[in-house]
């Protein structure tokens, strides 16, 4: 067990180590990031900022030593990075996990493989293979890049055999996936935890909505059948299992309108839609994630009351500092800013949450004191 006062190590340094290192910080430990980039979200609140290129395998090594136990907040380091790590100190989750969320093909194929709701799929490396796998799965159709891809980059709709060309080129000689464009009623994920000894845990279903690929709203719990809830919570907890999962994992999903469950993306990290857990629960994804890594006994995932979560992207800056006394007047808001000197469109810059009788209630809440940010 690692105990307060111990050092955790995170790869990655945006928003998700930032809420992870407040919360480890309140539970008396000490954080050290590792990223390339420095003055980060995760800095700005760890006590140790380490800023070198993944590849610095010398630099991983100096920080692994440092460390009691490894974890990340961004899953595409290089397996290299992670083995290094791995070498001189215990990384969770663990390497492979994350060697195969990291790419949209080995997780695709690790999900269909283990029995789990995948949309139909194909591997194209050439136009050929694009040609042929559009004609059998149909069009629409989404070409997504395999690796390395997050808020819908490196994606193209195939809505017309004409599309074809055009879209492989766009791929620049990378692998990619050819997915059925699925018409789905509504976006769900599960936040889980798992720890060392099996233990699980859950924060039910969230309903998330997005805005160009993007996150743009999550709100919980989800407004979906006992059925649908079972079944998702039961997926996510197959899913953790079978990785032998220690950390917190999110599940996103696809539900069709007949009632069926497709799994889009694997995050091996907290995720963006378990952000509201921060104020609505009585233990945070971070701090479920930090216990699980500890080896601590996992907290209870109560609600305090239904919430909503919208992210504030950089667009909302485009008229100037938006209104934060505004916002503020409404006494139950929670407001969550990562600490980004640079505002860019599309750039997540921080949260909304709000706790109502109903989810939809503080749907309505956060929706409406984001749109007053704007206003001057
Ligand atoms: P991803 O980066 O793959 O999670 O995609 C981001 C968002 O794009 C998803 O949350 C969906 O809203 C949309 N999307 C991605 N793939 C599909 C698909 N096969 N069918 C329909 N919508 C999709």
């Amino acid at each position: 067990m690692i105990l307060p006062n111990s050092t955790i190590g995170v790869f990655g340094s945006g928003q998700l180590g930032r809420m992870f290192a407040i919360e480890a910080r309140k539970m008396g430990y000490r954080v050290h990031t590792f990223s390339p980039a420095s003055d980060t979200p995760t800095g700005q609140v760890a006590d140790f900022e380490t800023s070198a290129n993944y590849e610095d395998l010398e630099a991983v090594e100096k920080f692994a030593r440092s460390v009691d136990v490894v974890t990340f907040e961004f899953e595409n380091v290089p397996s290299a990075t992670v083995e290094t790590a791995a070498q001189f100190v215990a990384v969770h989750p663990q390497g492979a996990i994350l060697h195969t969320t990291q790419n949209r093909l080995r997780e695709k194929t690790f999900l269909a493989e283990n029995g789990f709701p995948v949309a139909p799929f194909r591997h194209i490396k050439t136009l050929d293979d694009l040609y042929h796998s559009v004609a059998e799965i149909g069009t629409p159709a989404v070409l997504k890049t395999a690796g390395f891809g997050y808020d819908g980059k490196g994606q193209v709709k195939i809505k017309a055999v004409g599309e074809i060309e055009p879209a492989f080129e766009n791929l620049k000689g990378n692998e990619a996936v050819l997915e059925a464009f699925i018409e789905f009623e509504k976006e769900v994920s599960v936040v889980a935890a798992r720890d060392v000894r099996g233990n699980f845990t859950h924060y039910g279903v969230i309903e998330n909505a997005h805005e160009n690929h993007i996150l743009d709203i999550s709100f919980a719990p989800a407004i979906v059948s006992e059925k649908v809830f079972a079944e998702a919570v039961e997926i996510a907890h197959s899913v953790a299992e079978n990785f032998g999962y220690v950390g917190t994992l999110c599940v996103e999903f696809f539900l069709t309108k007949d009632e069926k469950l497709l799994i889009n993306e694997l995050a091996p990290r907290p995720h963006n839609s378990g952000h509201l857990t921060f104020d609505a629960c009585v233990t945070s994804q971070f701090e479920q994630q930090l216990r699980a890594v500890c080896g601590l006994p996992l907290g209870s995932t109560e609600f305090y009351a239904p919430s909503a979560m919208v992210n504030l992207l950089g667009d909302v800056w485009n008229a100037g500092e938006p209104n934060w006394e505004r916002a503020l007047e409404n006494p139950s808001l929670k407001l969550h800013l990562y600490g980004k000197a640079e505002p860019r469109i599309g750039r997540k810059m921080g949260h909304l949450t709000a706790l109502a009788k109903t989810a939809e209630k503080a749907v309505e809440i956060v929706k409406n004191v984001r749109q007053n940010l704007a206003a001057r």
